[in-house]
Order: structure tokens, then sequence, then C-alpha cells
């Protein structure tokens, strides 16, 4: 009996794309093969079909993998963010922002200034998504968090090292820099890290105080003034100087049921909050 010369081994193929690293391709080419075979596709364009699926899968899957890496917190995006409410910064400056050319290869900051809950945590978080999803890879830090993972390698004797392990990160975001606690050993980890970084590796910096009160972070003011240098050198600054977002959301929200604003008081606008869904503790600024 002569054999198809036509058939092939299905079972052995499937071996061979594993082999060679192909489970983009694996997993496709029954439904593509088919379609060729219906259609009447050449060879190549079926091979230049399968190479071209391999290939989006991996961005896709780069992408998905740098997202997980990057820690943003949830649902803070370019799209949710109400630019009316924040009238210094302009959705274009923004949208080029997250593009990330120009800026990001030559190691530029952003710093965010201005009072809890003006949005500078979303618009952090939502500039790091943006730039995830462009190919680049982003770390969200607390601030905090990080000076003590770092102050915890030092005790090891693996600051540098820890702080080279960050260089992947394009951007790194260290949300409320304020919050850091005045302590030698502590702050000057963040001021290692700052100069490691300076003009090679993008960092994005919240704050709700301005630099003239940043002796309060650095442990003295000569490396207080060091630590701002070297950040502003190449930097884009945002104040922004805007009231609390939510605060301002629910006194709107009782204007429009025909309350005097004078009624957002932290009581009425938990309740308010509350009809919304959201977790009590976290609808609610923090200084309301
Ligand atoms: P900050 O970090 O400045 O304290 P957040 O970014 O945490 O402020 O903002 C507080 C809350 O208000 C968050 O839930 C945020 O998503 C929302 N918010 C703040 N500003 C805006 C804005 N301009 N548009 C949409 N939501 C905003
Ligand atoms: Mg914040």
């Amino acid at each position: 009996m002569n054999r198809n010369p036509n058939a092939i081994d299905t079972q052995r193929l499937t071996l061979l794309l594993t082999e060679l690293r192909l489970p983009a391709i694996r997993a496709i080419w029954p439904d593509f093969a088919a379609r060729a075979d219906k259609e009447g596709w050449p060879a190549a364009r079926f091979l230049a079909a399968l190479a071209e699926h391999e290939i989006a899968e991996r961005d896709r899957r780069r992408i998905e993998r740098h997202l997980e890496e990057a820690r943003l917190p949830p649902g803070k995006t370019i799209d949710s963010f109400d630019f009316d409410a924040v009238p210094m910064i302009s959705k274009a400056q923004v949208t080029a922002i997250c593009a990330g050319d120009g800026w990001i290869e030559k190691g530029a900051n952003l710093i965010f200034f201005g009072p809890p809950g003006g949005g500078k945590t979303h618009i952090a978080a939502a500039i790091g998504l943006a730039l995830v999803e462009n190919g680049w890879r982003v770390l969200f830090c607390r601030t905090s968090d990080l000076v003590q993972k770092l102050q915890a390698a030092r005790r090891d004797l693996a600051l540098e090292a820890a702080i080279a392990k960050l260089d992947k990160y394009h951007l790194l975001i260290l949300d409320d820099l304020a919050y850091v606690a005045k302590d030698q050993a502590e702050t000057s980890v963040l001021f290692e890290l700052i100069s490691a970084r300076y003009e090679r590796r993008s960092t994005l910096i919240t704050a709700n105080q301005p630099f003239g009160e940043w002796n309060k972070v650095f442990p003295d003011p000569a490396m207080t003034l060091a630590a701002v240098d070297r950040l502003v050198h190449h930097a884009s600054i945002f104040e922004m100087n805007v009231e609390s977002f939510r605060r301002r959301a629910a006194i709107q929200r009782q204007v429009k049921a025909g309350r005097p604003p004078t009624y957002a008081t932290a009581k009425t606008s938990r309740s308010i909050d509350s009809r919304d869904n959201q977790p009590q503790d976290q609808a609610l600024p923090d200084q309301l």
C-alpha cells in the first residue's frame, strides 16, 4: 500500500514545534493549515502567517509579563483621568510622555507635586501602564516600601546589587516620597538610588511637599541639594495644586442632589461614596 506523500505525522510536528519553542505556531497551525488548504494559499503565505502569529503572541506575552511585574495599582488609566480637574496638566502633554520617546532613553525624570487626593498616584500609575503597553519596563513602588527593602539589602551588604537589579526598569515610580522617615540610614539609600539612576534610567516621583521641604526627607541639607540637583537636571515638573478629587466629586454630587456644599463633611461624604459600592476606607481621601 502506497503512503500518501503529503501526509504528515502531526504528533511529531507538535514535538518539533515544542523543541523549537514555537508555542503559538504549535497551537494555531492546524487552523491555519485548514484555511490555507481551503483557500489555496501559496506555501510562503502560510509560513509567513504562522511567523507573524508567533511574533505577535510573543509581544503580547511579554507585555503581560511586564504588566505583572510593574505592580501598578489597578484601574488607574489615562482614559479614567479627568484632565479638566487638573488644568495645569494637558492631556496632550501626558500622551506625549506615555509614548516614552525622547525622554526615557535619556533617563529623564518626572516629578508630580501636590496635596493629597489631587491625582498624583493616579497619573503616575496611568503613565506607568501606558509605558508598559508601549513596550517599556516599569516598577511602581511606595517609596517607604522600597526604602525598607534597600535598607535591608544594605544590612546584608547587597545594596549595590539591589540597586543594579532595578536597572532593568526604564521607569521607577517612587510614590509618596514625603512619607520616608527622616533617618540617616534609611534615607541615604534613597540618595544612592537617585545617584545610580542619574542620566541612565528614569524615575517618577510623587510628593506632597515641595523641594523646599525635602530637608525632612534626606538626612542633611547637602545631600538634599545633591539629590534634588540630580533629579531636576533632566526633568519635567508638574504642580498639581488642586483640591482633593474625591472631595470635589462628593461636593458636586451633593450640589446636584440639591444640598448645599457645606454638607460635604467626612460623615456625609462617606454615605455618598458608599453609594458607589466602593470600600469606605478606600473611598475616603486621606484628608477630608
Ligand atoms: P494623590 O496621590 O495625589 O493623593 P490619588 O491619585 O490617590 O491622589 O487620587 C485620589 C483618588 O481620586 C483616586 O481614586 C484617583 O483615582 C481619583 N482621582 C484623583 N484625581 C483624579 C482625576 N483628575 N480624574 C479622575 N480621578 C481622579
Ligand atoms: Mg498618592
